[in-house]
Order: C-alpha cells, then structure tokens, then sequence
C-alpha cells in the first residue's frame, strides 16, 4: 500500500521527460545527386565533395524535421555558376552555388547544408511561411547539428541589444531558438517546422512550449549574453 502511494506521488512530480528529447523522424535515404559545372568546369571537384556531403547530410536533415509526409524529390540538383550575386540560393531542388564564392572560400561547405536544409523544408506557401524562421531554421542545423565546433569561431553572430532583433534571421534567430530549445524544450525547431508544412502558425510554437511570446524569449536571450 505504501509502495503504491509513493509510486503515484512519483508520477504525479514526473516532470515533462519530452522536453528534454531531441525528437526525431525516421532518417530518409537521399534521392540521386546530380552535378552541372557547365558554366565552371574547374569546381568539379568541390562539387564532387558536396554532391558526398549531401548524400550524407539528408538522411540526418530529414530525421531533425517533421518529414513524415515530406515527398522526397526524384533528384537533387548541384549547378555551379561561375558567378552570381550570392553565395548560393535553393529553388525546389535546385541548389546554385557560385563559383566566385567558393574559389574564395573553398572550405564553405556548411552552406551546402544550409541549401540542402531548404530543399528539405519545402514548405507550402502562404502566410505561414516565414521567410525569417526559415533562414533561422536553415542556420541551426547547420551551426548547432553539422559543424557546432566552429560555432564560436566562424558562426557567431554580431548581435547588438539595442538593434538586434529575434527576427534578423540567419544565425542570429538559430543563436537564440537554440538557446531557447536549450532552456525550455528540444522540440522547439522540430515543432516550429511542422508547423510551417502543415499551414499552420510557428509563432503559437513558442507559447505552446515555453509559455511565453517570441518577444519576452529574446530579451530573456539578449540578458542572458549567451
Ligand atoms: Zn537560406
């Protein structure tokens, strides 16, 4: 009888053991890579080392989001452009990276997560699609999942209290939902993706796990000077 009593107390104090679990989706097998270095036939062999990374990096990408009912692209598409205005941009599964960028960062190839991460979201379109969160949620698989070690040296960003904001996106919004993950619940960016492909509004996410608004998380984050 005692056994039995202290056995409900027990439960009944159990605290919310989910938080703590990085939740995760059954890893998905990469669909074929192609390469087109047309335009830049030198960068073959960078592309040949990310056309490996991706092959590696998609089955743990769709095991960090909400894949279950993500329809798995017929083929990945690497095009190296000998230039273009940015690093690199995703369409569908398209990644274009530009060449001018990689001769001069040879060693970038965390960018390609960053891309790969996009094909992976697809998200629908629509108001719920917020272009903020999904640069954030880009960056934090690759700052905090593919190469943390070099968080401190090449990933942090600038961040100034007094202009700073939780929506600057890029690596400032991962710096902070993985601060706020850390602190409150590890299903915070799972969440927030399932969220964005089910049409539904990220922004509730934060509220549902942490009780609080995006707003109050980001002063708590800029005190705490992490
Ligand atoms: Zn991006």
């Amino acid at each position: 009888m005692f056994a039995a009593v202290a056995f409900l107390a027990l439960v009944q104090q159990a605290p919310d053991l989910d938080k703590f679990v990085l939740p995760v989706s059954k890893p998905i097998a990469c669909p074929p890579v192609s390469i087109d270095v047309t335009d830049l036939p030198d960068a073959m062999p960078w592309a040949e080392k990310a056309k490996t990374l991706v092959e590696e990096w998609f089955p743990q990408i769709t095991a960090l989001l909400d894949t279950k009912d993500y329809r798995v692209p017929s083929e990945i598409k690497l095009v190296v452009k000998k230039k273009i205005n940015v690093p690199a941009y995703t369409s569908n599964a398209t990644i274009t990276i530009n060449g001018e960028w990689i001769t001069q960062h040879p060693d970038d190839l965390g960018m390609v997560v960053h891309e790969l991460v996009h094909v992976v979201q697809h998200y629908p379109g629509g108001k719920t699609n917020v272009g903020w969160l999904v640069e954030g949620i880009a960056d934090y698989i690759r700052w905090w999942r593919y190469e943390p070690e070099y968080f401190a040296t090449h990933g942090r960003p600038k961040i100034d209290p007094a202009k700073s904001k939780y929506s600057d996106a890029y690596r400032t919004t991962a710096y902070w939902l993985a601060y706020v993950g850390k602190k409150y619940d590890s299903r915070l960016v799972f969440d927030l993706d399932s969220a964005m492909r089910h049409r539904q509004d990220p922004l509730g996410v934060f509220k549902n796990l942490t009780g609080k608004e995006p707003q109050e998380l980001w002063d708590e984050f800029i005190e705490q000077k992490p």
